[in-house]
């Protein structure tokens, strides 16, 4: 099959009001499910108003998912119930495994005054949701950068381009999350594996993904690919810059209440009793 895939959805990410009050833009969420299993959710809190985002989002609990932040401006500080605190810098990745429970608190702090990134939930299968919490925190520098002759830079975050492999490993999903600048007036070509989810969201420029080159997207649009063994996308004068995912599909029963996403709703019952009772987290990350 050498068909490239084509554009099944064009989604435009929605304001919306998450945390404490900050506003950000919703690409999808809990209304699109199961339209991009194993991806849950990805949220877009580029902000240039301190209002809109220092409010922040103080302690709350996960569990089921992986919640994975990448920062382009600013610094988010971090902080869990068992000691374990960070910041995540412009440039950086924190790739979080909640699995069986983790509770923290998230604070966007502007760096001169910017500030601005991208939260991304994965889901965990069944046999994975109570799994040990880990983090992978992965600096600026640690992240690949592979430049493509023709006109294409890509941030290599999970997965692999050319040879060169992301430092985020281990995911059970499989996924991809590349960070792609196109030159103007450029094409860019990237294999997908077949039956796995691929997904690209604008975050400056425009261009398209459509094979055809119909179907012209900008800032905040989200596409969802359909099936096939590769993805197009050409930019047009300005440029085009976007953030590419891909997954391998879980197909199972979703539950999902707040920051807690399990299969059954008995599972999330039971979940949000332990969190009023203290028991739970079941193992320091
Ligand atoms: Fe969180």
């Amino acid at each position: 099959m050498t068909q490239v895939r084509a554009v099944e959805r064009i989604l435009r990410a929605y304001p919306t009001i998450e945390g404490a009050g900050v506003r950000l833009h919703r690409a999808f969420g809990s209304y699109e499910v199961p339209q991009f299993d194993p991806f849950l959710m990805l949220d877009d809190f580029r902000a240039s108003r301190p209002e809109d985002y220092l409010p922040g989002f103080p302690t709350h609990p996960h569990r089921g998912i992986e919640t994975v932040t990448y920062m382009l401006k600013g610094s988010v500080e971090h902080a869990d119930s068992m000691g374990h605190a960070g910041k995540v810098n412009a440039g950086a990745v924190q790739w979080m495994t909640a699995g069986s429970g983790i509770v923290h608190s998230e604070m966007p702090k502007p760096v001169n005054g910017q500030m601005g990134g991208f939260q991304l939930w994965v889901n965990l299968p069944q046999s994975h949701k109570m799994m040990d919490p880990r983090y992978q925190e992965i600096t600026r520098k640690q992240i690949p950068e592979v430049s493509i002759p023709d006109g294409t830079t890509i941030k290599v975050l999970c997965g692999s381009v050319a040879d060169v492999t992301g430092p985020v490993r281990d995911i059970v999903a499989d996924p991809e999350y590349l960070d792609v600048s196109v030159d103007p007036d450029a094409f860019f070509s990237h294999p997908v594996k077949e039956g796995y989810t691929a997904l690209a969201y604008v975050i400056g420029g425009d261009g398209t993904f459509d094979p055809r080159e119909g179907h012209p997207v900008m800032n905040r649009d989200l596409i969802l690919f359909g099936d096939g063994p590769s993805i197009t996308a050409r930019s047009f004068k300005k440029g085009f810059r976007f953030l590419f995912f891909s997954g391998k599909p879980i197909h199972e029963p979703v539950a999902w209440w707040g920051p807690i996403v399990m299969n059954t709703t008995e599972e999330l019952r039971q979940a949000f009793r332990e969190y009023q009772d203290g028991t739970f987290i079941k193992k320091k990350a």
